[in-house]
């Protein structure tokens, strides 16, 4: 039997008061915070999100494996269940994990079984997480090129452009 949702919320609540000194208020609305975020889990694990009013009155497109990933849900194709996200304990309700789910209706492993708009907003989460690594190679790139730019001022263009290509054989670029 899944455990009720205001016991999982008081447990974390729980944990929360006891790593930091919360007031009764602090907790009543700690508790309250946490059921609504569990609650809003729960039913977009259930698939019992509400699709768009744009999709309501569109015409029901066949279901394939191309279109069970759309906007703004993903389709069970076992099932027929919508949800935002195709997940591993969705799937083992049919007696397969992602792998197999992927292979039975030929989508490429690297395929995410989720919302379109959900995978956008992860890869946009992603970029952002690797945004320091990016400056810090765009600041090193810079030191470089500045670097040189003193020591090749002295010698001739050709030169500097066959130090570039030597250079260029020598880092290959990771895409
Ligand atoms: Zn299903």
């Amino acid at each position: 039997m899944p455990r009720k949702l205001i016991e999982i919320a008081s447990e974390i609540v729980q944990t929360q008061a006891s790593l930091a000194p919360m007031t009764a208020a602090d907790i009543a609305s700690s508790l309250r915070q946490v059921f609504n975020t569990l609650h809003e889990l729960q039913r977009a694990e259930s698939g019992k999100i509400e699709p768009p009013h744009a999709e309501e009155s569109a015409p029901a497109k066949a279901l394939t494996p191309e279109t069970s990933i759309q906007e703004n849900r993903v389709i069970c194709l076992e099932c027929g269940a919508e949800m935002r996200q195709l997940t591993k304990k969705h799937l083992v309700l049919h007696g397969m994990d992602q792998k197999d789910y992927k292979k039975k209706y030929g989508f490429t492993m690297r395929t995410p079984l989720a919302a379109k708009t959900l995978t956008k907003a992860r890869s946009k989460a992603a970029r952002k997480r690797g945004l320091p690594q990016e400056l810090q190679k765009y600041m090193e790139a810079k030191r470089q090129r500045k670097a040189k730019a003193k020591t090749s001022s002295k010698s001739s263009s050709p030169e500097t452009e066959r130090v570039k290509r030597v250079r260029s054989r020598f880092s290959p670029k990771k895409a």
